[in-house]
C-alpha cells in the first residue's frame, strides 16, 4: 500500500488518516499526501469512505495552497457525536452530556456517598445519564451517543477496566463498572482514576505542547495523575499517582487515615484532614469545599492550616518533581479554590527541597478546568478510544 517515495512508514489506513486529521497534524489533502505517501487515487478513496461514514468533512476553500490552488480544510465531524461522562468523588458526582468536541449539552451535579458501594451509586448515575439524554432536546441524543467515560476516586486497572483495591471505596474492588453502562446504553464505556482524567483534561486543553504534566487533586482525599505526551501514565496495575497514602516525615499522633494507616499525607493535608483540624479548633465545617470557602472569607485559622497542608504536599511532591522533572504542576480539587494560600505552601517546601534544575522551568498553577477537569478528561479518553485508528478501521471494515 505504501507508495514509492513515502516519507514515513505509515501505510495510512482510513482510521490512521482520521487520527492525523483529529490530532491537528494535517488539515489538507496535500499535507496528507506528503505525510502518508499515498497515491492521490488511494487517498481520495479513503477520504470518501471517511466522509460517507460521517467521520470527516472537507470545508470550502479557506486559503490558497502552495501551488496557488485553493486548499480545502479537512476536519473531524465532532458536533453530532455525543459522550456521557461522570466524575464520581467521595461525596459528590458531576454528570455531563458532551459532544465529541467538548461542548457541554447538559449537565447535573448531586451528592453521593461512594462508600455506600457500587449498587446505589451506579443506579443513581444510570438514572442521571438517562435524564441528561432526555433533556438534550434534540430527540436524537440516544442515537448520537458513541461512548461513556467514568472517573472514580480510586486506582483502576485499565487492562481489566476494574477498580483495584480502592482505599476509600469499600465494595468496589474488581466491580465491573463498565459492564453496567454497556448493558444499559450499548456503547463502549471506559473508566479511569479521576486524577488521571483531570490531568488528561488539563494537559490536552491547556498545555498541549508540554510533554510532562503532573496533576494533583486535593479534595476529600489526595491523588495525582501523571500525563506524558498527552496520555496518562498509569503504572502496571493502575497504582501510579496514588500519593495520598505516602507517609510524611513528621506525622501528627492520632491522625488516622481513611485507609487505616497512620501518618498518610491524606490524613494531614487533604480537605478531609482540614475539616477535622478545624473541628479541633471549634470551627464546624463539613466538606473540603467548606474549608475553601472559609479561606476565601479570610478566616485566619483556616488560612494557616491550608498553608501548612500545602507545605506537607510540597514535601511529598519534591520527590516526584526530582524524579520526573515535569513542565507543569497543576493543583486541582477544592484546595485549588483557596486562592493562593495552598499553592504558596506547596511552592515553599517544593523549592526548599529540590535542586534549581528540577524547578527552573516548572510552572505551578491552579487547575483551569476546576470542577469540570474530570469530565473533560473522560470525554477525551472516550473520543481517543472510539475514534482511534483501530476502532474506525474496524467500523469501516477496511
Ligand atoms: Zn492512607
Amino acid at each position: 500500500m505504501t507508495a514509492a517515495g513515502a516519507r514515513t512508514v505509515l501505510t495510512a489506513t482510513a482510521g490512521q488518516i482520521l487520527e492525523l486529521v483529529r490530532s491537528g497534524e494535517v488539515s489538507t489533502r496535500r499535507e496528507l499526501q506528503e505525510q502518508t505517501g499515498l497515491s492521490r487515487s488511494t487517498l481520495t478513496q479513503r477520504l470518501a469512505m471517511l466522509t460517507a461514514a460521517g467521520y470527516l468533512s472537507e470545508a470550502a476553500a479557506m486559503h490558497s495552497g502552495v501551488a496557488g490552488r485553493p486548499a480545502k480544510a479537512l476536519s473531524f465531524v465532532d458536533s453530532d457525536k455525543y459522550v456521557l461522562t461522570a466524575d464520581l468523588g467521595a461525596t459528590h458526582a458531576r454528570l455531563a452530556l458532551q459532544d465529541a468536541a467538548g461542548a457541554i449539552l447538559a449537565e447535573s451535579t448531586g451528592r453521593i456517598r461512594i462508600q455506600d458501594g457500587p449498587d446505589p451509586v451506579l443506579s443513581a448515575v444510570l438514572d442521571g445519564f438517562s435524564a441528561l439524554l432526555a433533556s438534550a432536546g434534540d430527540g436524537a441524543a440516544r442515537e448520537r451517543l458513541c461512548g461513556i467515560g467514568i472517573g472514580v476516586p480510586g486506582p483502576v486497572n485499565v487492562a481489566t477496566r476494574r477498580l483495584q483495591q480502592p482505599p476509600i471505596m469499600p465494595g468496589w474492588d474488581d466491580y465491573p463498572v463498565t459492564t453496567v453502562f454497556e448493558d444499559r446504553f450499548g456503547v463502549p464505556t471506559l473508566v479511569d482514576n479521576d486524577a488521571n482524567l483531570m490531568g488528561l483534561g488539563e494537559a490536552r486543553r491547556y498545555h498541549p505542547d508540554v510533554p510532562s504534566l503532573l496533576y494533583v487533586k486535593v479534595g476529600t482525599g489526595i491523588g495525582a495523575g501523571l500525563i506524558i505526551d498527552g496520555r496518562p501514565e498509569r503504572g502496571i496495575a493502575g497504582g501510579a499517582g496514588d500519593i495520598g497514602h505516602i507517609r510524611i516525615a513528621h506525622p501528627v499522633a492520632g491522625a488516622l487515615c481513611a485507609c487505616g494507616a497512620n501518618g498518610c499525607l491524606a490524613a494531614h493535608a487533604s480537605g478531609g484532614a482540614l475539616v477535622r483540624q478545624l473541628a479541633d479548633r471549634g470551627i464546624a465545617v463539613e466538606t473540603a469545599a467548606d474549608v475553601a470557602r472559609l479561606v476565601q472569607a479570610g478566616n485566619a485559622d483556616a488560612i494557616a492550616l491550608v498553608r501548612t497542608a500545602g507545605q506537607l504536599l510540597g514535601e511529598v511532591l519534591a520527590t516526584a518533581v526530582a524524579l520526573l522533572n515535569p513542565g507543569v504542576l497543576v493543583i486541582g480539587g477544592s484546595m485549588a479554590l483557596t486562592h493562593e494560600h495552598f499553592l504558596i505552601g506547596v511552592r515553599e517546601s517544593l523549592y526548599e527541597r529540590t535542586v534549581p534544575l528540577a524547578t527552573r522551568d516548572l510552572t505551578i498553577t491552579a487547575s483551569a478546568l476546576q470542577d469540570r477537569a474530570a469530565i473533560e478528561g473522560a470525554r477525551i479518553m472516550v473520543v481517543d478510544h472510539v475514534f482511534s485508528a483501530e476502532a474506525v478501521d474496524a467500523h469501516l471494515g477496511s
